[in-house]
């Protein structure tokens, strides 16, 4: 028990109206009101926010929370709202008169704002805000840096953002002041090459379990031809998938609008989202799939981050991903809401050649290919074990609960597309 105990417990129940933590979350808010440099490892959707959303509340001062996307921060704006939790954003976008506030936020000690949220590149790029921030430190009113996403640090992550590496200067200029690193990704890789970035070596790591039990694992032979693939995706969704909602991975944006347009064309309601979409056209896509307009949503790996629908019950990939790491994250959408979720992939061996020919020639993340490789490869290991050997973990056999294809059929796994039969099996 610490001093604040008494105080975290309050709050988390009159506040937050959270009624026990989940694994690590104590612990990460311990550490950081100890004065710890943390980094907090947690599958999307187990609650990394109020690991210092609740912290920010307990002292006077500021937390300053630096998040990638404009869309997340708003989220959390919005919800800290809700909460009645004074708090504030600064961006790009932000207005002029906005900014000015949010600055002055800083070098005001009457100020009620609890948390401010930066995006990166504010720390290289505004002379402003850098004097500011140090005005603040030295009134000692500098809490904290929450760093969300700080996977973005490292070329190894599946989402590298070049301005987080600025972020390295914050444990030199700031010594005293604890950062609390959290993210989604858990290869000791990256972990690692965030602690180096970030100046932070050896720093308390706080890792819940990647197991996602209410997720289905399955691979499906992928037919030659895109015909093949769409009678397959066809059944898919009118059948297996009837009334539920979706995504379809695929490689390329050309494949994505053949899909999409295929489906389209077999009575299918689905949308198709990719990079070259302008940004209005991608958000109502987005719009149009939560309010189950589109059954399904084909993307490119640009529809990724800022994905927040709970009822997402099946992600398929059309293409392999190109790591263990990405698929993890793209196939992890789904079932956010704790619900029987399924996730299938359509594989076929030139496919292996295709991402290999990639990654080889962008030289580099041959260990996470050799990850997907061998998802693609095995018949006979649960699917589970695959994943969480790949994450150093051990999930043990008996935790799958026939919920990967392999521990349904464990003598032959069933790959041929006789649909019908599937739907009966499943
Ligand atoms: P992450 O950042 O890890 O993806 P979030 O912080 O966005 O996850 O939290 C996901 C959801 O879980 C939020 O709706 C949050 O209110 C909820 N949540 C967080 N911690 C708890 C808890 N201890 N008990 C119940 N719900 C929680
Ligand atoms: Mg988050
Ligand atoms: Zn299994």
């Amino acid at each position: 028990s610490y001093e604040w105990s008494d105080d975290v417990k309050s709050t988390l129940e009159n506040i937050f109206k959270i009624k026990s933590f989940r694994p690590k979350q104590l612990s990460a808010i311990n550490s950081t009101l100890s004065g710890e440099h943390a980094i907090v490892v947690m599958p999307t959707g187990a609650g990394k926010s109020l690991c210092y959303q609740l912290p920010a509340l307990l002292r006077p001062g500021l937390t300053v929370v630096v998040s990638p996307l404009i869309s997340l921060m708003e989220d959390q704006i919005r919800s800290l709202t809700q909460k009645n939790i004074p708090a504030m954003l600064m961006c790009s976008t932000s207005s002029k008169d906005e900014n000015q506030t949010a600055l002055k936020t800083l070098t005001d000690d009457k100020t009620d704002i609890k948390l401010l949220y930066v995006t990166p590149e504010r720390f290289a790029k505004s002379k402003r805000f850098m004097s500011n921030l140090q005005k603040c430190h030295a009134a000692g009113r500098l809490q904290r840096f929450a760093i969300d996403e700080v996977h973005c640090c490292s070329q190894w992550g599946h989402d590298f953002r070049p301005d987080y590496k600025f972020l390295g200067i914050l444990s030199n200029m700031f010594p005293k002041v604890p950062i609390l690193g959290l993210t989604g990704t858990a290869t000791s890789h990256v972990l690692s090459d965030v602690q180096k970035i970030l100046n932070i070596p050896g720093c308390l790591v706080l890792k819940t379990t990647f197991n996602r039990p209410n997720l289905f694992y399955q691979i499906l032979e992928k037919p030659a031809t895109q015909e093949g693939c769409l009678d397959v995706l066809e059944k898919l969704l009118k059948y297996r998938y009837k009334d539920e909602s979706g995504i379809i991975y695929a490689h390329s944006i050309k494949d994505c609008e053949d899909l999409a347009q295929g489906l389209r064309k077999r009575g299918l309601r689905v949308g198709c989202y990719h990079a070259s979409l302008d940004a209005d056209t991608r958000s109502k896509v987005h719009q149009k799939w939560h309010e189950k307009i589109y059954q399904a949503i084909v993307a490119t790996v640009a529809f990724g981050m800022g994905i927040d629908k709970p009822d997402v019950r099946f992600v398929i990939h059309h293409s392999i991903s190109k790591t263990m790491e990405n698929y993890y994250q793209e196939s992890g959408r789904a079932g956010r809401d704790g619900l029987r979720a399924e996730c299938v992939t359509l594989y076929r061996m030139q496919d292996l050649f295709r991402v290999s020919t990639m990654v080889f020639s962008n030289n580099g993340h041959l260990e996470q290919l050799y990850g997907m490789i061998k998802y693609c490869l095995n018949v006979k290991v649960c699917r589970r074990q695959v994943v969480a050997e790949y994450f150093n973990e051990n999930w043990g056999n008996t935790d799958c609960n026939y919920m990967c294809d392999v521990c349904i059929h464990p003598n032959k796994i069933i790959r041929e597309i006789r649909l019908e039969e599937h739907i009966k099996n499943l």
